[in-house]
């Protein structure tokens, strides 16, 4: 069994941002030479996702209004985790969005739904975050 490590780091200008790492991770599968197997990609963060969604603008402008319905940015002192921090609604975000993606890799391809792409959701940006890519197979 073959098995492949990389860290990706992405710097958003906002606090907030959804990337689509899709070409990224193909690359990265390219690079393992791996055909059949497994691929996991996680952020190394707590304040940051990787989802599984669709590229479409208005559905991610559907998901900042969402987000900001259930964990607003602000007030920051309307939470308990805001002291030396003002990141809460961002731990929050991220938990709903999730943490990581698994994806099947058959023939040495991302084996996707016809509108699934890899995205990395930012939620206390501006500055470096890491997002691991594991690939397992042969
Ligand atoms: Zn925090």
């Amino acid at each position: 069994m073959k098995s492949y490590r990389k860290v990706l780091t992405f710097h958003t200008k906002k606090r907030r941002e959804f990337i689509n790492i899709t070409p990224l991770i193909e690359e990265c599968l390219r690079e393992s030479g791996i055909k059949e197997g497994l691929l996991l990609c996680n952020p190394m963060h707590i304040t940051s996702s990787v989802f599984i969604n669709d590229d479409e603008s208005g559905l991610h402008r559907d998901f900042e209004i969402f987000l900001e319905k259930l964990a607003p940015e602000k007030p920051y002192e309307q939470y308990y985790h805001n002291g030396y921090e003002d990141n809460a609604d961002a731990h929050l975000k991220r938990t709903i969005m999730g943490r990581e993606v698994v994806v099947a890799i058959t023939d040495g391809k991302l084996d996707f739904g016809t509108w699934e792409q890899i995205f990395y959701g930012e939620f206390d940006g501006k500055r470096s975050k890491r997002v691991l890519v594991k690939i397992i197979g042969e």
